[in-house]
C-alpha cells in the first residue's frame, strides 16, 4: 500500500509525518486546497490495536464537515447512542442528545476506519504517501524545513522539504520535543479483550463499569464482538500469564453482566490481552517557523471517555481552516500566524473533553465520588443530558461541566456524607482534580 511520484529536490507545500487519525484526516482535508502533500508512514499495513475504537459524537460532526463520513462506511461500525453506567448492583443509561442532525457516535475496530483513510489519501493525486520511519526533523535559521526518514524497503536514508512540516507521531511520538515541552504523565494502562458473541444488557451503548475493583468500559466495534477496556494502575504494563489471567477472572468477571461473562472467561483463556499505556500529556506547544504538532503528539487525555479522535479531529479542522486563508505557503508570515491562531484557539474544541477524562478517571477510583457521580446522573433531567452531551463532545461549554461537577460532589455530600469537613474535602478534591486535568 504505497503510492510513490518521490522526488527528492521538489519541495513540497506540506509535509505530514504519520498517517494515523490526525495525520490521514489532515492529509485529505488539505489535499481539498489543492496542496501538494508528503505523508511519511512508517508502517501502512492494518493495524491491530485497542486504542481509538469508539468515535464520539462530536467526532462525527467534525468527519461530516470535512466531508469524510465515508471513512466509517464498509467497516461494520456500530452505531452508538448513549453509555450504561454499571455501579456495583445498579445501572443508568444516558443517551447521547438526539436532536435532529445530531449524530451518534460509532464503534468500530480502529485499523478498519484507519485503513479507509488511507486508501483515500493514497488514492488522492495531490498526496505522496510514503512508507518509512522518521528518524529527525531538518532545520536551518532556526525553522523547521523538512525531515529525514529511513525507507521501510529500500532502509535508505532520504530528505524530504516542505513549506510546512505537520508532526503528528502519536500517543509515542518521538519527534515532540522540538515542538512542544512535553509534560507527560503515565496514567497507568489500558488492557484490551475482545468479547465475541455476546450481548450486553443495552446493543448499541457503551457501558462503563464502577465498583470495588478498578473501571471498565465496554463498546461494539463490530457486529459480534464487543471490545473491553480494563484499568490498569502501576508503572509497568501487567505481565500476561497464568496467575496474571486468574487475576483478571477473580476481579472482573463477576463485575460483569452475567450475559457477557461467558465471552470474558474465554478471552482471557485466549490469551489475546492487549495493554497500552495511557498518558496525560497537557498541550504546551512551541511556536517555531516551518512547523507544527497536533493530535496525541501535543494533546492527551485519559481514553476512559473515547475523546482522543474527536480532540485530534477538531484540531485538524481547525488547522486546516486557518490555513485556508494562506493561499501561498511561501508565504512565511501568514503561514506562521495561521499556525499561531491555531495554538491559541483549538483549547476551545478540546479543553472540556479533556477536563472530564481526567476528572472523570479521578472520580471512578474514589468510593464516594464515584456513587455521588452515579446518584447525580441517576437523578436524569439536565444531569444525565448535559453530562452526556459533554461527554458525547456535543457540549463545550466548560462552565457547565465545572458546576455538574461541583453540584456532583456537593449532592454526594447532602446524600451521604455527613460529616462537614469530609463534604469541604470532598469538594475541595474535585476543584483540584478539574484544575489539574486542563
Ligand atoms: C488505550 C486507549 C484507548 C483509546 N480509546 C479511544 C476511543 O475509544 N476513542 C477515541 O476517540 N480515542 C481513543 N483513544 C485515543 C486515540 O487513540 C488517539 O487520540 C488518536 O489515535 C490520536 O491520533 P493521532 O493521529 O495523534 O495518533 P495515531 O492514530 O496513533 O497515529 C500516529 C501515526 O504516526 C505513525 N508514526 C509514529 N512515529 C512515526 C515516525 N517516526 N515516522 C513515521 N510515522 C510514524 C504511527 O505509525 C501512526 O500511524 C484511546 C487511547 C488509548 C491509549
Amino acid at each position: 500500500m504505497q503510492n510513490s511520484g518521490l522526488n527528492s529536490n521538489y519541495k513540497y507545500d506540506v509535509l505530514i509525518v504519520g498517517a494515523g487519525i490526525a495525520g490521514s484526516a489532515m492529509a485529505a482535508n488539505l489535499a481539498k486546497l489543492g496542496k501538494k502533500i508528503a505523508v511519511v508512514e512508517r508502517d501502512l499495513r492494518e493495524r491491530d490495536v485497542i486504542i481509538g475504537e469508539l468515535l464520539q459524537p462530536g467526532g462525527v460532526i467534525k468527519l461530516q464537515e470535512m466531508g469524510f463520513t465515508k471513512f466509517i462506511d464498509n467497516i461494520d461500525a456500530q452505531p452508538v447512542y448513549g453509555y450504561d453506567i454499571i455501579y456495583e448492583e445498579n445501572n443508568y443509561v444516558i443517551s447521547y442528545p438526539n436532536k435532529t442532525g445530531e449524530p451518534c457516535g460509532y464503534g468500530f475496530r480502529n485499523g478498519a476506519f484507519l485503513q479507509n483513510m488511507r486508501r483515500h489519501i493514497l488514492a488522492d493525486e495531490n498526496i505522496t504517501v510514503l512508507e518509512g520511519s522518521v528518524t529527525e526533523l531538518l532545520e536551518k535559521d532556526n525553522a523547521l524545513i523538512g525531515a529525514r526518514y529511513v525507507d521501510k524497503s529500500s532502509k535508505e536514508e532520504k530528505d524530504l522539504f516542505a513549506d510546512l512540516t505537520v508532526i503528528t507521531d502519536g500517543p509515542l511520538s518521538s519527534l515532540r520535543e522540538m515542538l512542544s515541552t512535553p509534560e507527560k504523565k503515565l496514567n497507568g494502562y489500558f488492557m484490551g479483550l475482545l468479547l465475541k458473541n455476546c450481548e450486553m444488557p443495552y446493543s448499541n451503548h457503551g457501558h462503563l463499569i464502577m465498583g470495588d475493583h478498578p473501571p471498565m468500559v465496554i463498546y461494539p466495534v463490530t457486529s459480534n464482538e464487543w471490545r473491553i477496556l480494563i484499568d490498569f494502575k502501576g508503572e509497568r504494563p501487567p505481565r500476561p500469564g497464568k496467575e496474571f489471567k486468574q487475576y483478571l477472572k477473580d476481579t472482573f468477571e463477576n463485575a460483569l453482566p452475567v450475559s457477557a461473562r461467558k465471552a470474558f472467561a474465554e478471552a482471557v483463556d485466549e490469551g489475546k490481552i492487549k495493554t497500552f499505556p495511557n498518558h496525560r500529556l497537557p498541550a504546551k506547544p512551541i511556536l517555531k517557523q516551518g512547523g507544527v504538532i497536533l493530535g496525541d503528539a501535543l494533546n492527551m487525555r485519559h481514553p476512559l471517555t473515547g475523546g482522543g479522535m474527536t480532540a485530534a479531529l477538531n484540531d485538524v479542522l481547525l488547522l486546516c481552516d486557518n490555513l485556508k486563508q494562506v493561499p501561498d505557503f511561501n508565504n512565511k508570515r501568514k503561514l506562521g500566524k495561521a499556525v499561531e491562531k491555531f495554538y491559541a484557539t483549538r483549547h476551545l474544541g478540546t479543553q472540556t473533553t479533556n477536563i472530564l477524562a481526567d476528572g472523570l478517571y479521578g472520580v471512578v477510583y474514589n468510593p464516594d465520588l464515584r456513587k455521588a457521580f452515579f446518584e447525580y446522573i441517576s437523578r436524569g433531567d439536565k444531569y444525565a443530558a448535559e453530562t452526556c452531551s459533554i461527554l458525547a463532545g456535543l457540549n463545550k461549554d466548560k462552565r457547565l461541566l465545572l458546576n455538574h461537577f461541583i453540584g456532583m460532589a456537593r449532592y454526594g455530600t447532602q446524600m451521604r456524607i455527613a460529616n462537614s469537613e469530609a463534604t469541604t474535602e470532598k469538594v475541595t478534591q474535585s476543584f483540584t482534580m478539574v484544575k489539574d486535568a486542563v
